[in-house]
Formats: C-alpha cells, structure tokens, sequence
C-alpha cells in the first residue's frame, strides 16, 4: 500500500509569479527516499478559504500533508487559522513559545511586536516543530480519515528554515509515526533509443508490474529514458 505525500504551498507570491515555489522540490526531493509516494503538489493564495479547500483536497488521498508558507506575523500569514479550524481545534498561546519570542527580541534590543504574539498560537493537540532559525515555529497535527492515519504538517515558508526543520524533528516525527508502512523504493533507470514513446509504452504495458511501481518517461532526444 502506498503512503501518499502532497504538498501545499500557500502564497500569492507563488502564484503571481514573483517567487518559485522551492520548497515542494525540495520536500519531494526528501520524501521519496524514505518511501513516501508523491502523489500531489498544490499552490493556493494566502486564504483561509482556499486553504482549506486545498486541503480538504489533497486529504482525500494523501496520508501526508505538508504545507509551507503563511506563519509570520502579518496580517496575510493565516495558516495556522486555517488549519486549526479545518481540524476543527481552537488555538492556544503556548507560553513557551512566546517566552522564546520575547527573549528572541529582548537578545537583539528590539521591543516585542505585539503582532509576533499569533506565532505563539498553536492548534490545540497539535504538536510543535521548533524554529531555531527564525520566529516562526510549525506545527504538525494527527488526524483520521477514511479509517486512515493522516498528518498535516505546516512549516514556515522560507526555505532555510523549513531545511532545518525538515531534517530535525519532522523527518523523525514522520518515521515515527508511518515508518512501519514506509518503504524505500528501488528505481530502475533505462534509455531506450530507436523506438518511439508509443511503442515503447506498449511494451511496457504488456509487463506484469506490481501495483506499488510506477514509470515515468522522459523524451530527450534521441533517447527516452524511463524510469
Ligand atoms: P515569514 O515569517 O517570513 O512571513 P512565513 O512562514 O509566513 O514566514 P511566507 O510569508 O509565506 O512564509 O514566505 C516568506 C518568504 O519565504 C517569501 O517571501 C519567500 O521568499 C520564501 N518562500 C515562501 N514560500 C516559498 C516556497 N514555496 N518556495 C520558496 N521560497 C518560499
Ligand atoms: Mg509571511
């Protein structure tokens, strides 16, 4: 059985074009290895609304969620509302948080904006993901669905932050809790030369390959390489 990872990646400037979405690269990059399945990649605009949509979307296949983007102190950073009423939980201060904002600030002389007080909002049950490179902490939350075990993890959108937690405490959160269903794929890699893509593709189809693999075909003339 596969263990489907998505990710979404929330910000207008995404999808007006000023910034290219690295992190679900690099997110997929990290995934497959471990033996998730990346079955799906969505952007949607810093909406509550659409956020949720979004997600409402992507967890009817996926077991993993990762969402990156809209945790900073503005007005525009709603993920964490978003996400707390999708899983239908209210948002609690965590005093620890706020305690490490204000010294965070304090260190560099610099009054507490009252605006970073939401970063120290957590849905309630759901689990902290430290930041040691910047302010705003993510979070990932369990939930059910289809009888299955789902996650929704939301990290902030700059990238060396969500490198650093990645590889810290959400690679282990994530074999922690779907380790025993993960597996690690072994890929196969070809380059066929001489037939095309159709015929190719016809061979492949008479195969007998199990249900978990998957191919993918890349034309680059005058090979095609499959994979
Ligand atoms: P902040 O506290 O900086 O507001 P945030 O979690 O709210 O963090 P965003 O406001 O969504 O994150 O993005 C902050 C910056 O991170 C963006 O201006 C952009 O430079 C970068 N960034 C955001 N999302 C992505 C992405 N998907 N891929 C690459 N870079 C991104
Ligand atoms: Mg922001």
């Amino acid at each position: 059985m596969k263990t489907n990872a998505a990710v979404l990646s929330i910000g207008n400037e995404i999808l007006d074009g000023r910034i290219l979405d690295t992190n679900s690269q690099f997110l997929f990059e990290q995934l497959n290895p471990i033996g998730f399945h990346p079955s799906l990649n969505v952007t949607c605009t810093d909406e509550i609304s659409e956020i949720q949509r979004a997600l409402d979307y992507l967890l009817e296949s996926a077991h993993l969620v990762i969402v990156t983007g809209g945790l900073g102190p503005t007005e525009d950073d709603v993920t964490r509302d978003a996400i707390a009423e999708y899983v239908g939980e209210s948002l609690e201060l965590n005093e620890q948080i706020l305690k490490k904002l204000q010294e965070r600030f304090a260190a560099r002389g610099i009054a507490f904006p009252e605006t970073n007080r939401k970063q120290a909002l957590l849905p309630k049950n759901s689990f902290i993901v430290p930041n040691e490179h910047g302010t705003a902490p993510g979070f990932y939350v369990p939930l059910m669905r289809g009888g299955e075990q789902r996650l929704i993890v939301s990290l902030p959108g700059v990238p060396g932050e969500l490198k650093a937690m990645f590889f810290g405490p959400v690679k282990k959160a994530l074999l922690d809790l779907f380790g025993s269903r993960l597996q690690e794929p072994e890929f196969y890699a070809f380059r066929i030369f001489g037939i095309p893509e159709s015929q190719l593709s016809q061979v492949i189809q008479k195969l007998d390959l199990s249900e978990r693999s998957y191919i993918s075909y890349r034309a680059s003339f005058p090979h095609i390489e499959i994979k």
